[in-house]
Formats: structure tokens, C-alpha cells, sequence
């Protein structure tokens, strides 16, 4: 995703200290939203409540490669963002795990549906990374803006204020910068933050993206952004870029993968596959959800929506089978659903490079490794239709 700021900034990009940031949240509070942020968990960075700067991961890094993830922490450091991505991811907030979609009561011999109450408080995000909020932007395609709006993602993502902070330490297993998902961010929040810690301070580049964040910067203690910032600003993205050692060809991938829903490589990745569908809970954009009504004696009924899997035998269950009886299968459906057939489905990729899917494997099995190598052994076919994205 694009970085550079336009050269004629004006007043439109500040600089907030770190005191400005706890006073960004007070306002957001004071507004009436909850505020949420990352926050150091156990043993890992987790989303939760943020009432100030003290709430967030001062000090905390993370250490994440295939199959393995772990945080550190260092006295000395000052960063409240100096890691990447934790395990959970905000979708949880719009399109929660498990959710009741309606309830019902026996009444004599009729039945009472009961919508669930959609009222909430409405939620401020401090501390989104760029890929969560284009994962998001990705999630709203699908469940706010197709055919079948689902009405309490919706209501819940219009209200909510995200406040997006750039990347600078991306873990080994991220890739955002070759899925133009990150480490900067133009769009889709309403401020964004970029934390600098250097010989001129501790401090935060700060833009507005909407007017309600225009409207919050305005009320908190700010200074115009100057030379030195903007530049600092380039450098630590431009570095967070080149950190990032993974990378999957974009604007090929998904003809690659259109060409090759026979090659070798599906049986070969299927040998390590376990089918235990970690990859699709902790992934920001996969949406697949399950439906089940349960009836009590007492004549109570509630239908609920829990999150599914592709990797599920029985999430492709169809008139006594499953379409994808085999691992190869099913690992197949995912990865050419999210880079492949979604560009067909939704206009965009499934993927924004968070590197979750990677870390969380049991086996350490890399979504780049296996487009890496369908790539090298490419069967090229003549006739295939192309997919959109592909440049
Ligand atoms: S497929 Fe993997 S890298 Fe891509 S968005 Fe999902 S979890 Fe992140
Ligand atoms: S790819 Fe890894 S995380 Fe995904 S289902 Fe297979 S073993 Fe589980």
C-alpha cells in the first residue's frame, strides 16, 4: 500500500506526544466509545481495554516464524508498537465467533421469534495494524456490501473509530508490502498514527482519514509535522518494507494458481496437513461461518452462527458427501479461494500478508512457500480464464 505523503502537507499532518495520545483516547471515551487496543497478554499481544498509553505493550516485542511464536519484553524500550501482529485479529469485534441469530420461544401451539438486542456501545480501535484495517475493508465487501448485508457487522463496523498505527517492525513471517497491505496505510481509518522514537523524541506522526478523525485530532494538543518527521516517517517504512523477507507475486498469483489446480504440490502439502483449519481461525479475512439450531424440553430455541472451516469435512457436505473428502482438497479450496477465486467473488485478494496463517500452523506449512513452489514446477495451460488482479 502506498506510503508517501502528497508534498503539500499543511496543517493536515500533526505530531502527537505520547501524552497527546493518552488524551486522544480520554476524548474517545469521552465520547462514548469503548476503547480497545493491543495489550499484553501471557503470552501474547491480545486485544483489550485501553484507558491509556499504560494499557499498551511498552517494550514488547514479538518473535514469530513458522509454527512458533513467542513476546519479549525490554526495560530499555519506549515502543508501545514495536511488534507486529498478535494471534487475534479484529474481525472477532465485527463478526464474533459464535452469535445468536434469533431465539424462539413455544407459545400454546404458535412459536415467538425473538431477534437478538443489536444495541451496543460503539467501539474505538487504538492500534489496528495497516493489514487488519485493509482485512477489514476486505470483510466489509463481504459481509456489508454484498447481497446478504449482515446487519450486526454493519452496524457495529459504521459505528466504530479506528485509529490505525503503521508498521514498523514487521515479524519475519509478514509479507503486507507484497500484497499492498502495508507497513503504511492511505486509507480506511480514521486517524493514522506512525510512532517515531529517535534523537527528537518520542512522538506520533498523526492523519485524519474521515472527519470524525479530523474532528478528535482537533481536540487533542498537536504541532504541525515537520521535515524531520516527514522523513523519519519514509525511512522507517521503507525499512520496514525491505525487513520483510517473504513475499507472494500479487498481480500473478491468482492466474498461477487458476492453471494449476492439478499440480503435485497439493499431495505433497497434504502430507503434512493436518486439517486442524488454524489457518482459517486466525486469519483476518476468512468469513466461513456454520449454523445450528438447538430446541430445549422447555420449548426454548435458538439458532446460532459459529465460525467454520474449509478444512471441516463436513463444511462441504452436499447430498451424502463431502465435495472435498481429501486434505489436498481442502488445502486447495483455501489457498485458491483467497488468492485466486476471490478476486472473481469480491474484486480483491483474501490476503493481506498478516503472516498469521504461517505462525499458527502446527507444521509451520507457508502460504508463500507453497505459491513458491507451484511456481517453480508451473504448469502452464492454454485456455484458462484470467482472473482480475492479474496485472
Ligand atoms: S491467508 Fe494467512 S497471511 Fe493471508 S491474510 Fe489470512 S492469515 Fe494472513
Ligand atoms: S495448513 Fe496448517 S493450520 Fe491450516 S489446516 Fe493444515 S495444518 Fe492446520
Amino acid at each position: 500500500m502506498a506510503a508517501d505523503l502528497p508534498p503539500d502537507l499543511g496543517d493536515s499532518v500533526v505530531v502527537l506526544t505520547v501524552q497527546g495520545l493518552d488524551e486522544l483516547v480520554t476524548r474517545l471515551s469521552a465520547l462514548g466509545y469503548e476503547v480497545k487496543g493491543p495489550t499484553r497478554g501471557e503470552s501474547a499481544i491480545v486485544p483489550g481495554s485501553v484507558k491509556s498509553s499504560d494499557d499498551l505493550p511498552r517494550g514488547v516485542h514479538d518473535v514469530q516464524s513458522p509454527g512458533s511464536y513467542r513476546i519479549v519484553h525490554n526495560d530499555d524500550d519506549e515502543e508501545l508498537f514495536g511488534w507486529a501482529v498478535g494471534p487475534e485479529s479484529w474481525k472477532k469485534e465485527y463478526f464474533p465467533s459464535s452469535q445468536v441469530m434469533w431465539r424462539g420461544e413455544v407459545v400454546g401451539d404458535t412459536v415467538v421469534f425473538r431477534q437478538p438486542d443489536r444495541s451496543h456501545t460503539p467501539l474505538a480501535i487504538v492500534g489496528a495494524r495497516p493489514c487488519e484495517v485493509v482485512a477489514l475493508r476486505i470483510l466489509d465487501r463481504v459481509l456489508e456490501e454484498g447481497v446478504h448485508r449482515d446487519a450486526r457487522y454493519s452496524d457495529r463496523r459504521d459505528s466504530s473509530f479506528i485509529a490505525v498505527v503503521e508498521c514498523a517492525s514487521p515479524a519475519d513471517t509478514c509479507f503486507c508490502a507484497s500484497m499492498q497491505s502495508g507497513p503504511g496505510i492511505d486509507q480506511g481509518f480514521d486517524v493514522a498514527l506512525t510512532e517515531l522514537n529517535d534523537e527528537h523524541g518520542h512522538r506520533f506522526i498523526a492523519r485524519s482519514g474521515s472527519p470524525r478523525g479530523a474532528d478528535v485530532l482537533s481536540s487533542v494538543p498537536t504541532r504541525p509535522a515537520n521535515e524531520l518527521d516527514l522523513e523519519a516517517r519514509t525511512l522507517l517504512l521503507e525499512t520496514a518494507s525491505r525487513a520483510m523477507s517473504r513475499s507472494l507475486p500479487y498481480g500473478e498469483v491468482a492466474n498461477l494458481l487458476a492453471r494449476n489446480v492439478d499440480h503435485p504440490r497439493w499431495t505433497e502439502v497434504a502430507e503434512r496437513c493436518l486439517s486442524c483449519g488454524n489457518c482459517t481461525s486466525v486469519c483476518p479475512t476468512c468469513f466461513c461461518s456454520d449454523v445450528h439450531d438447538t430446541t430445549d424440553v422447555g420449548g426454548a430455541i435458538e439458532r446460532r452462527r459459529t465460525w467454520s472451516s474449509c478444512f471441516d469435512l463436513e463444511h462441504s457436505y452436499l447430498h451424502g458427501g463431502s465435495v472435498h473428502e481429501s486434505s489436498a482438497s481442502r488445502y486447495r479450496q483455501w489457498m485458491t479461494h483467497k488468492l485466486s477465486t476471490w478476486w472473481d467473488q469480491f474484486d480483491s485478494t483474501g490476503c493481506v500478508g498478516c503472516g498469521r496463517c504461517i505462525v499458527w500452523c502446527p507444521v509451520g506449512i507457508d502460504i508463500t512457500e507453497e505459491v513458491a513452489a507451484i511456481a517453480a514446477r508451473d504448469e502452464v495451460r492454454v485456455g484458462v480464464p484470467s482472473r482480475r488482479g492479474a496485472s
